[in-house]
């Protein structure tokens, strides 16, 4: 049962949103009928409509209105450095004086020196390849541990997202009525694509319950090619500690590929991500996101014998086909390795950091005292908020939260000035001030007060 806090007045919120982002407004008709549903992916779009952003600076943006906002979306976290660092510009730059191109279509050392600075950190000694985005990453690597195991089933966890393929769009956002026993859930698609013969292979995992896992993890051990997991839910929750080793235990008993997917946790949640984070090595980990420096990319970086199906030059022997025109482009990889070289000079991740623990701080503070119930939770550079007064360690768990009220709260700050797609979390970056924080905290507040005074009145 969902609590309920406060009671929005919807009309209000929805009305001062509106007459600030008039611009926007009209600009979506008019991308309505260029784009389904005025945007160029399911996730840009928001009700009533989503906001046009033209310039950015650092942690600020500004959207066609004119209208300034402190910035948590930061490109759905991919963005660490805030917007237009001076070591992106000069990677960009330099690289169009120095090469001549944007693109070979040959290696380059570039995606080397990369390559070999990511599999350092995330696997030594294994191996890597470059994608162009993280759905790109995630998809190869089911598609080797496939091959490598000779099984077809994939397992994965509800609520945890993969990207838009038809072989992990299953059970991210179901719906709990259909979602059957949470101890046991029943795949659900997630899109009118997936066809039954991908959900007859498709094996679901109640996260943080380590006991129904284990069960579930027995009984389909024998078909499995692999189990991908979000090692911190929607990059938030984490997988509790003695949780995330039990099931790297009976998978490699099991002999089955542990996949991280740390497209949204790598260098976020710590420099070498969740695998840093606990400690523990998978046998794949899918990134994305940061390490393009904003830019399109993805990797998968992992256990050698695992990537060796890929190598070109098995003549006759079984392998796995992987290609892609821009894999490894030196535009994207420039810009990654630039971008990590930054965040990885001394002090730059605890500045990440250390802004980010002050805005949860902030933020549940002034939750608290308006006796609003909230879960504050994340590491490193991201965080969500929960509108519960209960624990969150899974998807059923957050069904059970106030999403209205988070809805609209996000709207009210948007009106106000701090951006973040409305109910998703925030991510930070070394760009952010201990100004934007205390902006932000005090915009946060007045947000509060409108919703709560409406509510009374
Ligand atoms: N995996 C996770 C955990 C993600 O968060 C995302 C994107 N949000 C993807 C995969 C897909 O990445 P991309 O959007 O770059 O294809």
């Amino acid at each position: 049962m969902v609590v309920q806090a406060v009671r929005v007045n919807e009309r209000e919120v929805l009305e001062r949103f509106e007459s600030r982002t008039r611009a926007s407004a009209r600009m979506y008709r008019e991308a309505s009928k260029v784009a389904p549903g005025g945007v160029m992916a399911g996730i840009k779009y928001f009700n009533p409509y989503p906001i046009f952003m033209k310039r950015a600076e650092g942690s600020r943006v500004w959207d066609v209105d004119g209208n300034e906002y402190v910035d948590y979306l930061m490109s759905y976290g991919a963005l660490v450095l805030g917007h237009g660092h001076r070591v992106v510009k000069e990677a960009v730059e330099s690289l169009l004086d120095t090469m001549g191109t944007t693109v070979f279509g040959t290696p380059t050392e570039a995606e080397l020196r990369f390559g070999a600075t990511l599999r350092d950190l995330y696997h030594p000694g294994g191996l890597m390849r470059f994608t162009n985005s993280g759905l790109e990453a995630t998809l190869l690597s089911v598609r080797l541990a496939r091959a490598y195991t000779g099984r077809s089933k994939v397992a994965k966890f509800e609520g945890h997202y993969h990207g838009a393929v038809d072989r992990l769009l299953f059970s991210y956002s179901p719906d709990s009525k259909r979602a059957g026993d949470p101890e046991a859930p029943t795949p659900i698609a997630d899109s009118d694509d997936v066809d039954r013969s991908m959900l007859s292979e498709a094996v679901v995992l109640p996260f943080n319950d380590w006991e129904n896992t284990e069960k579930i993890l027995t009984k389909e051990g024998k078909d499995l090619a692999c189990v991908i997991v979000e090692p911190f839910e929607e990059g938030v929750i984490p997988g509790e500690l003695g949780f995330m080793r039990s099931l790297r235990n009976l998978t490699r008993d099991l002999k089955i590929p542990l996949i991280y997917d740390e497209v949204k946790t790598g260098f976020r949640v710590r420099l070498g991500g969740a695998t840093e984070f606990y400690a523990i090595t998978p046998d794949i980990a899918c990134l994305g996101k940061i390490i393009g420096g904003g830019l399109p990319i993805g990797a998968v970086v992992g256990d050698a014998n695992i990537l060796a199906q890929l190598e070109p030059s098995r003549e006759g022997k079984a392998g796995v086909f992987h290609s892609g025109t821009f894999n490894g482009n030196p535009l994207s990889v420039s810009v990654g390795m630039a971008t990590v070289n930054a965040l990885r000079q001394p002090g730059a991740f605890d500045i990440l950091r250390k802004r980010t623990d002050d805005l949860k701080r902030a933020i549940s503070s002034e939750l608290s005292v308006r006796d609003i119930p909230h879960r504050v939770m994340g590491e490193g550079g991201m965080f969500n908020v929960y509108l519960t007064p209960n624990p969150v360690r899974c998807y059923r768990d957050i069904t059970n939260t106030d999403l209205r009220l988070r809805r609209f709260l996000d709207l009210e700050l948007i009106t106000n000035g701090v951006y973040l797609k409305p109910a998703n979390r925030y991510c930070l970056s070394t760009a952010h001030t201990a100004e934007d924080i205390r902006a932000t905290t005090e915009k946060f507040s007045r947000s509060l007060d409108v919703l709560t005074s409406q509510a009374a009145s």
